[in-house]
């Protein structure tokens, strides 16, 4: 089956949690912290649930789900995106190497370079886009690649198989952040990567109601040394948050191939307007990445961003658009303008910012699911 069919039809059409056919079609959220576990004093039957940070059968479900969606052996639910992330490098230890991509999301850049390198994690970040960087990162130590694509802010892409290939020849555990496309569009386990990582809190929520991440393993094994950092780093999501994840999950198509339609309108009017200098998105003919990247992904996905001519230009836009919301995150269903020099890459120096292209006129827009004449006749009013 098709990923748009599996979104419904993964094993999670009626619950299964119970173990009797109520014939539900919605997973109940089992709020409890605990679970009786009388059998096991009259009886010696141990039981799959004892404590709910161990496991839920809600969390359970959505870690089913997600692990269908891509391909994978196990999957986990955490309590944010860079919980998740966190997790999945908690499998490392003191002493071991990780190369990663250097325009990563910035809080997984922050933990690394922050958190993490205290621990004596050692990181090296490199430009991914040519593979060959990767190679010459390598270190005795070296244990995984870390890798996103697209990039955020400005959409550069990163060759996953070419990547991916390098870092299995040298046996490293490679994870890639699949954020951005969603397992509708991009299913990296299948190009060879080990570790898929989502922040859960956007697309596949999709309503920018709930923060919320996700981990698959390709294999039994990874999945179990991911699943003892899960109970034993403990930051696990309750099971609200997981329902309502599960639920996003199921309207993910409709969604984001609105959204995608939406972002390549939006694209495609951008370029031709007097004060945008520049729009990054890989589903436009010039993008440089577009064929690489569309050779890993089913399309281009609904987040791009454009430089203005002017810093006034782009402060302007931010003010006087009616219909994008200012703000940080992406993946909602209403469209979602931020300001990477002041939100998300904010920590990043300015000499640094300045040499991975992040500017001052830089805005960079998520497409929700409004109509895309109106996004327009409202980006047009304020970009004027
Ligand atoms: C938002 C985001 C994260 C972090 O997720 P949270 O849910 O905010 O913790 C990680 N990676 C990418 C690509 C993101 O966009």
């Amino acid at each position: 089956m098709k990923v748009g069919t599996l979104l419904i039809h993964n094993g999670h059409e009626t619950d299964k949690t119970l173990g009797i056919p109520t014939g539900a079609l919605g997973t109940p959220i089992y709020q409890t912290s605990t679970f009786e576990q009388g059998d096991f004093f009259k009886s010696g039957k141990t039981q799959e649930f004892d404590y709910a940070r161990s496991g839920n059968p809600t969390r359970k479900a959505l870690e089913e789900t997600i692990a269908a969606l891509e391909g994978g052996a196990r999957g986990y639910a955490f309590s944010s995106g860079i919980a998740a992330v966190s997790s999945a490098l908690g499998i490392f230890a003191a002493g071991d190497h990780v190369v990663a991509a250097e325009d990563i999301y910035g809080g997984s850049y922050r933990m690394f370079n922050t958190f993490y390198k205290r621990w004596g994690l050692e990181y090296t970040a490199v430009d991914a886009s040519d593979p060959d960087n990767i190679k010459k990162a390598l270190k005795f130590n070296t244990k995984a690649l870390f890798l996103e694509t697209p990039s955020n802010p400005l959409l550069k892409i990163t060759d996953l198989r070419a990547c991916l290939d390098i870092a299995r020849s040298a046996g490293l555990v490679t994870i890639v952040d699949n954020t951005f496309m969603t397992p509708y569009l991009q299913r990296p386990l299948a190009l060879g990567a080990d570790i898929v990582i989502h922040s859960a809190t956007k697309f596949l929520g999709g309503h920018s109601d709930v923060i919320s991440g996700l981990a698959v393993t390709r294999t039994e094994e990874l999945g179990k040394r991911l699943y003892a950092v899960q109970n034993g780093f403990g930051a696990v999501p309750g099971p609200w948050d997981c329902w309502i994840v599960q639920r996003g999950i199921k309207t993910l198509k409709v969604r984001l191939e609105a959204q995608q339609d939406a972002a390549m309108r939006l694209a495609l009017w951008l370029k031709e307007q007097p004060n945008v200098e520049a729009v990054y998105y890989p589903g436009l003919a010039e993008h440089p990445g577009r064929a690489v990247h569309l050779a890993q992904a089913d399309g281009a996905g609904a987040v791009l961003s454009f430089k203005t001519r002017t810093i006034e230009q782009a402060r302007r836009f931010l003010a006087k658009t009616r219909l994008a919301a200012a703000a940080v995150s992406l993946g909602g269903v209403e469209t979602i303008a931020s300001y990477p020099v002041r939100m998300s890459h904010a920590a990043i120096p300015p000499a640094e910012r300045a040499r991975l292209g992040v500017t001052d006129t830089l805005v960079r827009i998520s497409a929700g699911i409004e109509d895309a004449d109106d996004l327009i006749a409202d980006f047009s009013q304020a970009l004027e």
